[in-house]
């Protein structure tokens, strides 16, 4: 049985943005993924790195500069705007500000069947029974629809911006830092809901965050970015316990370990300095200037993300020349 195709496949997705000095400014560049139905992808990465550049520009929320996204083989990136439209319903995103994605003069209601409204769904009154069963699939009283988003908490003001979200019955929903304005205790609540949403409904996420234990939490797979590129990328476990670039090593690194995890801790890395400068980017590994491990092929040279051996036993796609002539 030949396996089912992926439903993205993400190619050399690049955006730059003007001139600098030395040529355009990389916010993205040469982008390589793909992700299964109802797969989670955590992608992580500091400030800076263009996770979230990654999320909007393949969503066409920012028009890439290069490069092809496909949904179930179909190129939307170069579709045409009206052809996009039937495409969006299917792709969809939650912002990490819930407040500042709901509009605060609309009802719940309002806010969370205005997709349906938009793309012709049903009657009016099968809209809003809709509007009712997607609050109480996000954990909210369907007597919400009439009030506004002001009168909600953080946490179901997030659980709003889902139910909005789910309402088009999405494939995708990119979830660019969606727990991150949220207090730690709220903030598992909301993962624990997502992943419901994912196991109920079948919907892939690309998962977007700074919070290393928040990714291991709900992705099946991870890819590291770093200066516009995606670094390393493997299993969630096996990243976890192995990582092998060393910037997947300094950020697992500060994660605090927690007594009692399978996974050993990692001793500190520290790593000092800052990103490039994305107008006049270095020849080589754009980590080099910071990285402990850094040779003098890694200022020549910048490492293309490719499989390689890791270990005796695994192989992983992996951005860095340690790892050279290990297959
Ligand atoms: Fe460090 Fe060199 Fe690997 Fe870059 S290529 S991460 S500088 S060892």
């Amino acid at each position: 049985m030949t396996a089912a195709p992926p439903l993205l496949e993400v190619e050399g997705l690049t955006k730059t943005y003007g001139q600098g000095r030395a040529g355009k400014v990389f916010a993205l560049a040469d982008v390589d993924f793909s992700l299964n139905k109802g797969e989670t992808l955590g992608v992580v990465g500091e400030s800076g790195s263009g996770k979230t550049t990654l999320g909007r520009t393949l969503l066409r929320l920012t028009e890439p500069s290069a490069g092809r996204v496909r949904v179930d083989g179909e190129d939307i990136a170069a579709l045409s705007l009206s052809a996009l439209k039937p495409l969006r319903r299917r792709l969809q995103i939650i912002f990490q500000d819930p407040f500042g994605a709901l509009n605060p003069r609309h009802t719940v209601g309002k806010v969370i069947g205005e997709p349906l409204a938009v793309h012709g769904v049903g009657s009016k009154a099968e809209r809003a029974a809709k509007v009712r069963d997607l609050l109480d699939a996000v954990g909210l009283e369907p007597d919400a629809v009439d009030r506004y988003p002001h009168e909600f908490s953080g946490g179901q003001r997030q659980r709003i911006a889902i139910a909005r979200a789910i309402a088009l019955e999405p494939d995708l929903v990119v979830a660019d830092e969606p727990v991150s304005a949220l207090d730690v205790s709220i903030q598992s609540q909301i993962l624990n809901l997502i992943a419901d949403l994912r196991r109920e409904r079948g919907i892939a996420f690309l998962f977007i965050s700074h919070d290393l234990s928040v990714v291991r939490h709900v992705s099946d797979r991870v890819a590291v970015m770093y200066f516009g590129r995606i670094v390393e990328q493997a299993e969630t476990d096996a990243l976890f316990a192995s990582p092998a670039h060393p910037y997947t090593v300094a950020l697992l690194s500060a994660v605090p370990h927690v007594a009692g995890d399978a996974i050993p801790a990692i001793e500190r890395v520290a790593v000092t300095g800052e990103l490039p400068d994305p107008s006049n980017p270095p020849p080589g590994c754009p980590f080099a200037a910071r990285c402990p491990k850094a040779m003098d092929v890694c200022r020549q040279d910048r490492p293309p993300l490719v499989r390689r051996n890791v270990s005796e036993r695994e192989t992983r796609d992996v951005a860095c020349h340690l790892f050279e002539g290990a297959g």
